[in-house]
């Protein structure tokens, strides 16, 4: 064939991009809910209310009694890029302490949702506003609504426009909400300056269950007796170190059962993350001194703001962290005092 100009590259069309791109940020009904949660506390709020519908596949509804939205954002929040948390890359830089910065999470919900409304009040307002947005996240209506000073987003029918998403969330649903549900805990643990409180309507039985409830201002052992129990709680030590405090398993193995060895949570700066090295020096130690399942662990790190880069995937749960290995290796000592057999017996001795 004659060559042409024409080459076979072409640029992919934006309402297809979109499609990509929101489709990173909002993976599962997990990350939907967090997102929306973030936007909550975010916002301020000192309550959190997540009502699920058919474990999230149905409905996700998140209500806070945060700052709310202005009128003149009404336009601008489902759009992509918009945010109000980040001017430039600076901030960034400078370390953003807001789990938003992105601007993506409403216009991805807009995209992938079967609809998503928005029922908000600011403390300017005298009553609250209701917006439906569209796939593009504009307004397709607006109308007057009863609420009280905060933000209520409602997202239906996730998935509804990617069918086959939308096939693996109703098949997998137990799965989905299972991770939703620990990615809950992990906010009800750091973001202990709300009261978060989760319930979830079953397909089966159409009757609301709490599945989560953890008051405001606790320390972390509060936090994790309300999350899973006060027994379970009592058999955890403090862990501390200049870049890390947090909540570790006993020498004993106490408390470590197969269910218990799901719960290692990892924090930066109270955010969420992924940290599989940390994980994996920790469970290295336990298995080290020949312990069984793997020990629970709570560990919040305290980094300065440019040791620790948050924005290297859509969903900041990958978080890039300078020096991991010395960290890794701090975590290591500190576990290996904790576990190891001498201190065991050396608390066994302990008078009381
Ligand atoms: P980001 O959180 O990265 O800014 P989002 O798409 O999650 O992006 O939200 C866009 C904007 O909408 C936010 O910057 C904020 O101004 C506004 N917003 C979203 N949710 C809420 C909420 N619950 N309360 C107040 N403002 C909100
Ligand atoms: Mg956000």
């Amino acid at each position: 064939a004659p060559r042409t100009a024409m080459g076979t590259t072409k640029r992919i069309e934006t309402g297809c991009v979109r499609k990509i791109c929101s489709g990173q940020v909002i993976v599962d009904v997990a990350t939907a809910i967090k997102e929306l949660v973030e936007n909550a506390l975010d916002a301020g709020a000192t309550r959190v209310d997540v009502k699920l519908m058919g474990s999230g596949c149905d409905e996700i509804e998140v209500s806070d009694n945060g700052r709310g939205i202005g009128p003149g954002d009404f336009e601008g929040v489902a759009r992509r890029y918009a945010t109000s948390k980040l001017r430039d890359f600076g901030d960034l830089e400078r370390g953003v302490s807001s789990f938003g910065f992105r601007g993506e999470a409403l216009a991805s919900l807009c995209e992938l949702a079967g609809s998503v409304e928005v029922v908000t009040r600011d403390a300017g307002a005298s009553a609250g506003t209701r917006l439906k947005y569209g796939r593009d996240g504009g307004i397709v209506a607006q109308s007057v609504a009863p609420r009280a000073v905060g933000t209520t987003v409602t997202a239906r029918d996730l998935f509804k426009p990617l069918p086959v998403r939308r096939a693996d969330l109703e098949r997998n649903a137990k799965r989905h909400f299972a991770k939703a549900v620990r990615l809950l805990q992990a906010y009800a643990l750091v973001a202990r300056s709300a009261r978060l409180r989760v319930t979830n309507v079953p397909r089966n039985t159409k009757r609301p269950s709490v599945v989560l409830q953890a008051q405001a201002g606790r320390a972390m052992t509060d936090a994790v007796a309300a999350l899973f129990g006060a027994r379970f709680a009592a058999t955890l030590e403090p862990l501390e170190d200049a870049k890390f405090e947090g909540l570790a398993s006993r020498a004993t193995g106490d408390g470590v059962g197969r269910a218990e060895g799901d719960r290692q949570f990892f924090f930066v700066n109270g955010r969420p993350i992924d940290a599989p090295k940390l994980a994996r020096a920790a469970n290295d130690v336990w298995r080290h001194f020949e312990m069984k399942h793997k020990p629970a662990i709570f560990l919040d790190l305290r980094l300065a703001p440019g040791n620790v880069d948050v924005n290297c995937a859509p969903d900041k749960r990958e978080v890039v962290i300078d020096n991991e290995n010395g960290l890794v290796a701090a975590l290591k000592d500190k576990l290996h005092a904790l576990w190891a057999p001498t201190s065991r017996d050396a608390r066994a001795f302990v008078p009381g």
